[in-house]
């Protein structure tokens, strides 16, 4: 499998930017996923490399070799579409095989691979049917077959579970996962949902309006989100301002609810003026617990929602959401009850401005 390199590509169209100086880098057998709101530009990204449309500017190298002027045929590329593009009037073992026989593989070739293929997803005894007689999972799974039918070097996968209900969504998401490791086929997978994005990828790029916000692995932007986009897009909800003062060792940020006392931030000056705090990292409790960071607050609004409850709680005139398992509740939290919140140091991060 080549090593995919994307090199500064811009893509305009009429008046508007679709993606403005992209680079990133695909190791052999990676999963990785463009992530980002409607119109961030990710799908743009994989019709370059697929070379459905061209690039302004920039290079697409497979293996260190620019590929920009090579057909889109010629690419090797498996590409499943949000909408499968299905070909109706083919049964799924003719969808299969298309690819193979546009690449004339010879027609013992193409029976056998067209068998392996349904097995591997999953729908051996189904290849005489038509799209309209399945399910729109194994509608997926066909596009997922007729994709990988031609062992192509690189998959591209655009949102491939958006047209599929919860139970089915996690379902293929799984099959997605499983196959994807077993062939371990370098894989660019679309998606605007944070969830799927961290549950699939071996590594995110992040997207808004055109440009990569940041990337890493999942673990990596989830926990340590550098900018405060990243941070609101993977559902950090408390975002505070304020001012970071160093008093002899200690580091202390000034927050409209209070003054907290942080780990010193790395690589930085002492001017940061954003951090943001996860829901779940904030501990609250009916006593006192003398823990470091410790407010007295008030309960807003408390929502049971099966494993999770959220709460909000106001301290100081600030709101804060924070979220706690069921199992931790002490008793039911009602709105106006006076509790304890705390906040360790070490989950306090500083933001880029
Ligand atoms: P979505 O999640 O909604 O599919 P996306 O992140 O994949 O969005 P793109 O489809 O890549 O975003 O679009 C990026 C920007 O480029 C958008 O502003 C879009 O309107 C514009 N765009 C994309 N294709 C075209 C086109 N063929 N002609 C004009 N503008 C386009």
């Amino acid at each position: 499998m080549p090593t995919i390199e994307v090199r500064n590509i811009s893509k305009a169209f009429e008046d508007s930017i679709a993606i403005l100086d992209i680079s990133f880098k695909l190791e052999d057998g990676e999963l990785i996923t463009l992530l980002g709101p409607s119109g961030s530009g990710k799908t743009t990204v994989l019709r370059l490399i697929a070379g459905l449309i061209e690039s302004d500017t920039g290079e697409i190298l497979f293996d260190g070799i620019d590929i920009s002027n090579v057909p889109t045929e010629d690419r090797n590329i498996g590409f499943v579409f949000q909408s499968y593009a299905l070909f109706p009037h083919l049964t799924v073992a003719e969808n299969i095989a298309f690819g193979l026989e546009t690449r004339k593989w010879v027609k013992e070739d193409i029976i056998s691979r067209v068998v392996e293929m349904l097995e591997l997803v999953d729908l051996t005894g189904k290849g005489k049917r038509y799209p309209r007689e399945l399910s729109g999972g194994e509608k997926s799974r066909v596009a997922l077959a007729r994709a990988l039918a031609p062992k192509p070097s690189l998959l591209l996968l655009d949102e491939p579970l958006s047209a599929l209900d919860m139970s089915l969504k996690e379902s293929l998401r799984d099959i997605i996962i499983e196959i994807q490791q077993k062939i371990q086929v370098s894989t660019i997978y679309v998606t605007h949902d944070q969830k799927e994005a961290m549950e699939v990828s071996d590594r995110i790029i992040l997207l808004n309006e055109g440009q990569i916000i940041e990337s890493g692995t999942p673990q990596k932007l989830y926990l340590t989100p550098k900018k405060q986009f990243t941070a609101e897009f993977l559902g950090v909800t408390n975002l505070l301002v304020g001012t970071l003062i160093k008093k002899k060792n200690q580091y202390l940020f000034e927050t409209s609810f209070g003054v907290l006392e942080t780990l010193a931030p790395s690589d930085r000056t002492i001017s940061e003026e954003k951090i943001a705090i996860f829901p779940e990292h904030i501990s609250v409790s009916i006593k006192k617990t003398n823990q470091i960071n410790e407010f007295s607050a008030i309960i807003k609004k408390s929502s049971f929602g099966g494993p999770y409850i959220d709460l909000v709680i106001t301290v100081n005139s600030t709101d804060l959401k924070i979220q706690i398992t069921s199992s931790q509740i002490e008793k039911m939290y009602k709105k106006g009850q006076k509790v304890f919140i705390s906040i360790p140091k070490e989950y306090i991060l500083f933001l880029e401005n």
